[in-house]
């Protein structure tokens, strides 16, 4: 076996000619899944509303909701602690407050705390969906797949699960097309439930 670390894969028709199968684990953007688009049936929406990703020096002690009511719409923050004096501190908006902004309208829920950025930016949340995971031998796995809105914090683990399933398929089929169907078919209703 050889490990490319660091290397962008080859497109998926070389891919493809080359490899028994091919996984696409690629994520939301997949450039596999995407010249494959047809073929998969793909849906890509960007969702309303936007959500910019914060930290808090603060730690809370469970998932807190908080909402600030502004003339320009409603400011919401999920945040949940992760680590002692330290939370995410994730809003949506139907604006785009600045940081200062942000600190001033929930400056009475969180006194004395300071938001916190690391590469923070306002985005709209992708939300993937094929319908077909797999088409002749390229197969997807993870955000390439589907994605699951980050509020339900399950994305990595529902891309470990495919993962798994995957190659539990394939050791337990006979043929790949067989074994592609099954892992379809055990996977989606988990996927789709969450
Ligand atoms: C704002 C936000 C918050 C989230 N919070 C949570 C959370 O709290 N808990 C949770 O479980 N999930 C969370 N998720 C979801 C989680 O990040 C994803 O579901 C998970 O990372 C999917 O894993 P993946 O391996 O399928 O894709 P990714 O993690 O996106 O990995 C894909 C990899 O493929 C590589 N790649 C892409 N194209 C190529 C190419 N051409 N050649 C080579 N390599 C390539 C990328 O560099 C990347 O390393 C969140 C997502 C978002 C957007």
């Amino acid at each position: 076996m050889r490990l490319h670390e660091g290397a962008r894969a080859p497109d998926a028709a070389s891919l493809s000619a080359e490899y028994d199968l091919v996984v696409a684990a690629d994520g939301a953007g997949s450039t596999i899944r995407t010249a494959l688009a047809e073929r998969f049936g793909t849906t890509v929406e960007r969702t309303a509303p936007d959500y910019v990703w914060l930290g808090a020096d603060r730690s809370f002690d469970s998932l807190t909701f908080l909402v600030s009511d502004t003339p320009r719409g409603p400011v919401v923050a999920h945040v949940y602690p992760y680590e002692p004096g330290r939370s995410t501190f994730l809003v949506e908006a139907a604006f785009k407050p600045t940081v200062d902004e942000l600190s001033e309208l929930f400056a009475d829920r969180l006194p004395g705390a300071r938001l916190l950025e690391n590469q923070s930016r306002w985005s709209r949340f992708t939300q993937v969906s094929n319908a077909a995971w797999s088409h002749g031998n390229v197969v997807l796995v993870g955000d390439a797949a589907h994605t699951a809105h980050y509020s339900v914090g399950s994305g990595t683990r529902l891309a470990l699960d495919d993962a798994r399933a995957l190659a539990a398929a394939l050791r337990a089929e006979p043929s790949l097309p067989g074994a592609l169907a099954a892992y379809e078919t055990g996977r989606r209703p988990a996927v789709e439930h969450t």
